[in-house]
Order: structure tokens, then sequence, then C-alpha cells
């Protein structure tokens, strides 16, 4: 007696739900695909406690024909393909006919279509890939699906769901890919009875845009238009100074379908390239066309990769387009002329929390010093016996306190995630104190030289002048309540709806670092106040890059963690630069400063602040001793 049997349907189609039916966007996307192939112009999505309670799609479409309801239920059933040869030229989002049934064996389903407009149509109701009933009922034309709780006979899949929050985010991300995608149908979202994205469908990419990221993005954002024998391009990209901190902003959409493709995304990033800051993305919608058969679209079972025939051609084609609309459009830098500005407000700065620097003692020039080592040798040979007091790199050995300074409490986690040293570090011990150290000259506009009796050292200014500011402002954001201010020319933002809806949640937390941004309907929030003392000019960009940081962090996201992001930011935006003279004064007050510092060895990104080299090594890199 052989074991092997054939499934039975009904397995066979949890089997399959497993693959299609992840989650409740899957759910969303396989419904709205199907309402938008049966050439729907109005499609309603209305989700409840994020599509696990309910999910229910409306359409406008050719509905189901009486005859093909039950048959469209059943696995393998589809009226998009029939013959093999077919799938060598889809035009439809949907072909596998898994959707339906799939769905259907997780969930309790109603389906009520109409293919006609006499007013009446059917409604099937299943349950757990059981059918219930079929019925005649007064229906309009098109179609309107009901699906309640989900995965209720998976208990497995149900336990691997997320909050309400995320699962609401996964869905709304894909209606905003599937609204952007295409702008001439009109999407209506609601979650709980709050709408969460109304598109027009009046064809208007710019309308969707604006709808999804903001009017603002949409104000910033450079229309696309180009072909050549095998492709089409159209869509639009932002311009460079509009970024964001991820991809998830960058849609690609092949022949009116959604797609994930990491090569396109390249060529898009390729052609920005030097326009973008490290770590920052652009917002573009890229839609491309093409003959069907250059494109493979049945090789992921929810169709969200595609293989492409001729793919250098097209990631060549791409590139070239946008990189043309780049250059026609960005042909002056958008950003303003920072580097002219930046010394007065580097200076006064300085000046607003560096006690004013003494008088500039006289500065030997370096030739002197030399001289001085010279008649001093015996002197500083002895102090460099007790080397290991200098807690200083040496040559050659760049410390990094993360790891090995005192200050590592739990160094190699954070350094794992990119995080700073903790600067509350009230539980940790000092560090060795910083050396009096007398400035020689400046190296290159970036580095400053200086020495002392015990050798010569070198200093990053930038990295110097970041950690001072770094601590300056950390301060500032631990007292930030009597320091804000209201603005008399208020700054909005605008966020997606989903970010929008992360941004409220942390409202009170940036009150606590002296940000208050109040709703101001739908997706915008108002700036109404932030601190005084924000590096000038830079207020707008600071409080961006803050709530940006916040949408990508979301969870890991606290008070002290926010303190240090916006202290660091800030920081990194008063201060000096590399490539900036700076006169001796500035020199003195900056070392002055730096010895003032609760960590003066590292900059807040944790890169080495200042290197030294010891009598002792210069004598025995000259071998004056051996
Ligand atoms: P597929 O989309 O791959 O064909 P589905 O299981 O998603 O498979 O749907 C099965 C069939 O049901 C479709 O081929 C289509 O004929 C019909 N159908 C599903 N949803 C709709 C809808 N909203 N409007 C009209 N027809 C639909
Ligand atoms: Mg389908």
């Amino acid at each position: 007696m052989g074991k092997i049997r054939i499934l039975d349907e009904h397995i066979a189609n949890q089997i399959a739900a497993g693959e299609v039916v992840e989650r409740p966007s899957s759910v969303v996307k396989e419904l709205v695909e199907n309402a938008i192939d049966a050439g729907s112009t109005r499609i309603d999505v209305t989700i409840e406690e994020g599509g696990l309670k309910l999910i229910r799609i409306t359409d406008n479409g050719s509905g189901i024909e009486p005859d093909d309801c039950e048959t469209a239920f059943q696995r393998h059933a589809t009226s998009k393909i029939s013959t093999g040869s077919d799938l060598f030229r889809i035009r439809t989002l949907g072909f596998r006919g898994e959707a339906l049934p799939s769905i259907a064996a997780v969930s309790r389903m109603e389906c009520i279509t109409s293919a006609d407009n006499s007013g009446l149509g059917k409604k099937i109701v299943i349950e757990g890939g059981q059918l219930l009933r079929v019925e005649n009922v007064a229906a309009p034309r098109g179609t309107d699906i009901v699906v309640r709780d989900l995965f209720y006979n998976t208990p497995a899949r149900l336990k691997y769901m997320k909050t309400i929050q995320t699962e609401l985010g996964h869905v709304s991300d894909f209606l905003y890919r599937l609204a952007l995608a295409n702008p001439h149908i009109a999407f209506c979202l609601k979650h709980n009875g709050n709408v969460m994205l109304r598109t027009l469908g009046n064809g208007d990419l710019l309308q969707v845009i604006a709808a999804v990221y903001g009017s603002s993005v949409a104000r910033s954002m450079l229309p696309l238009q180009g072909e050549n024998i095998d492709y089409t391009l159209s869509g639009y990209v932002s311009r460079p100074e509009l970024t964001r901190a991820n991809r998830s902003a960058v849609s690609v959409v092949v022949n009116g379908r959604y797609i994930r493709n990491y090569g396109l995304v390249q060529s898009l990033l390729g052609a920005y390239h030097t326009l973008l800051p490290a770590h920052r993305y652009p917002v573009a919608i890229l839609r491309i066309g093409m003959d069907p058969s250059l494109v493979d679209v049945n090789v992921h079972p929810s169709k969200l990769e595609v293989r492409f025939s001729k793919e250098a051609e097209l990631h060549k084609f791409v590139e070239g387009e946008i990189k043309r609309v780049l250059r026609d459009h960005v042909l002056i830098p958008q950003l303003p002329a920072k580097p002219a500005s930046k010394p007065a407000v580097v200076q006064e700065q300085m000046e607003m929390y560096h006690s004013p620097p003494e008088p500039p003692r006289a500065q030997p020039a370096l030739y002197r010093e030399q001289a001085g080592l010279e008649t001093e040798e015996g002197k500083r040979k002895e102090k460099t016996e007790k080397k290991s007091e200098n807690p200083l790199p040496q040559v050659g050995q760049v410390r990094n306190s993360r790891n090995d300074g005192p200050a590592a409490s739990g160094g190699a986690f954070r350094q794992r995630h990119g995080w700073p040293l903790p600067e509350a570090q009230e539980a940790s011990p000092p560090l060795p104190k910083f050396p009096q150290l007398s400035p020689v000259g400046q190296v290159h506009g970036t580095y400053i030289v200086a020495q002392n009796e015990d050798g010569l050292f070198l200093i990053d200014q930038h990295a110097a002048h970041e950690r001072i500011n770094y601590e300056y402002y950390y301060e500032k954001f631990g007292v930030p309540e009597q320091a804000s201010q209201e603005l008399l020319v208020p700054v909005t933002l605008d966020f997606t709806p989903a970010e929008a809806e992360t941004i409220r949640h942390h409202l009170p937390l940036l009150e606590q670092v002296g940000f208050y941004l109040e709703p101001f309907g739908g997706q915008t929030f108002l700036v109404r106040a932030y601190p005084h003392w924000l590096p000038q000019g830079a207020e707008k960009e600071i409080i961006e890059e803050v709530t940006d940081w916040i949408l990508t962090e979301k969870k890991a996201v606290d008070l002290s963690r926010l303190r240090e992001k916006s202290a660091i930011l800030c920081s990194c935006k008063a201060s000096i630069k590399a490539n900036h003279s700076l006169s001796s004064a500035e020199m003195t007050a900056l070392l002055q400063r730096l010895g003032e510092c609760r960590n003066p060895y590292t900059c807040p990104h944790g890169r080495p602040v200042v290197v030294s080299f010891s009598v002792y090594e210069l004598e025995k890199m000259f071998k004056r001793v051996m």
C-alpha cells in the first residue's frame, strides 16, 4: 500500500494561504489588485484593528458573473489567463487564481457582487474555506468583499501578528503604493473610522503624492518623462534637498504593478550620486512601462518581485533619464551657501558659551618651539618615563573610548547600533584629565598642532568642536522648559498618515526636549515652539531630522536617546568644518573648552579627537635615543 495521497482542496488552500496571506496587508493588496484588474475607478478600503478584525474592499468594477461566483473561490480559478503562452504577456495584476480561496481559507468572508446594472447580485458566505451560503441579493454593479477575523482558525499565524499600529502601517504602506501606481483610481482608506488616505482619481500623480507625503513634498518634486524603443519612464523624483533617512519613500511601478527591485533603486541612487548627503534617500515614484514580454512577473507568490530580460539596459535607461532631469532642474545647488555663513555663526556660538578667550599669548613659531625642545631635552626625557599616564592615543594607536576607555559601559552594543556614548555617564568614573596644551599652528585648515612638555598633539578641530558643542547641547536639552520660544512664523511639517500617527504618539516626548508640535489637520504639524539656542539657520533642518529619526527608530525612542540624538544633530550643525582656518585665539579657546569636556577624547560619533606623539617617540623617530 502506497502512502502518498493528493491533499484535499481544503488543506491545499490553507497551505497556499500560508504563502499568499502573510498578514492583513497581504489581504488588502490581493483584494485591491482584484478591484484594479476589474477596471474599477473607485476603491474604498475600510479596516478595523489593523485589519485583524475586519477588512472591507468595495469597488465599482466589472463584478463577477452569477455563474462564476462559486468558481471564483476555488483554487486555480482565474478569468485572467487561459493558456500557457498567456503567462508571457500578462497585463493584469493577478493571474494565479489563488487569492480568493486562500483568504477564504483563513477568515470569515462575505462577497456581494454584481456584473451589471440590474440592481441584482449574488452574496457568497464562506468561513474557514467552507462555503456556507450563496444567495440572491440587491447589489449595485461592482464587488464588496468583507473579511472578518483573519487567521481565526490558524492560531499559529495569528500569534505572529504585531501590534495594531504595525499592521496598520503595513496596510497603509501598501495602499500608498497602489494609489501612487494608479492615479486614475479614487482610493479611500479608513481605519477605525478615520480617513487615512483619500485620492481623487483624476489621473494627477502629483495630487496622490500630496495625499501620501504631504503638499510640501509634492512641491519639491521634479517630473520624469522619457522613453526609448523598449521602455517608457514617467513619475517624479525629489529635488536633492528633500531627503529621507531611508528608502521607504521610493516606489517602483512596472506596467502598473508596484514592485520591489533593488537594481532599479540603485539606478535611482546612482543618478543622484554626490547630490545626496551620506545615508539620505530621495522621494521618488518611478513608473516604468515596457512590453509585457520583457518582464517575468511569475517569480514570487505575491508578485512583488519580477525579473527583467534586459536588465542592464533598463538600469542604464532609468539612471540616464533621472540624471538628465536632475541636471536640467538642479543647475545651482539649492542648499544655502552654508560654508560662507558658517564661520560667523560658529564664532558667535563659540563666544556664547566659551568664556571669552584670554588675550592670546605670544605664540612661538614652530621652529622656535622645536628649538625649545632641544634645550629642555633632559627634563622631558625624564617626564616621558611615566608614559603610561598619558591618556591619549599614541602614534599608530588610535584610541576609541567605546572599547577601551573607562566610559565603555555597554560599548559593544552601542557601537553595533551606531549609538554614541551615553553621555550622562553618572555611573562611570571621570576620564583622565585632559592635558594643558598650547597651539602651535594649524595643518590643512583641519588639524590643530599643539604641544606641552610631554610631546606633540594633533587635534581634529571639527571633532573637537563637535564634542564641545555636543556636551553643551546635551546639557541644554536636559532643561528645555524655560528655553522654548514661540515662533512668529510657524514652521510646518508634512508626513504620511501613518507617519503622522507615530509623530502624534511622540508629541509628549518631543516636548520634553523643547520641541512643541501641534497637529494641524491630517498629516501636517505646526512647530509652535523650539529651544531658542538651536544653531541659527538650521532650526527647521534639525526638527526635521529629529522627527525623521523618530520615524525610523519608532519603538527604540526614549527620552535619553532623543536627548542624545538632538544634541548630536545640533552639534554637527554648529561645528566648524574641516578646511576652516582658525586664529591662535580661537585655537586656544577651542583647546581650553575641550579640556573642560567630560569626555574630550572622542567626538559624539566615537571618532578620536586627539592623537599624540610623546617626546620619547619623537626622539626615537629622529634616532636621538635608541
Ligand atoms: P486572480 O486575480 O489571480 O485571477 P483571484 O483568486 O484573486 O485570482 O480571483 C479569482 C477571480 O475572481 C478573478 O480572476 C476574477 O475573475 C474574479 N474577481 C475577483 N475579485 C474581483 C473583483 N473585485 N471584481 C471582479 N472580479 C473579481
Ligand atoms: Mg487576484
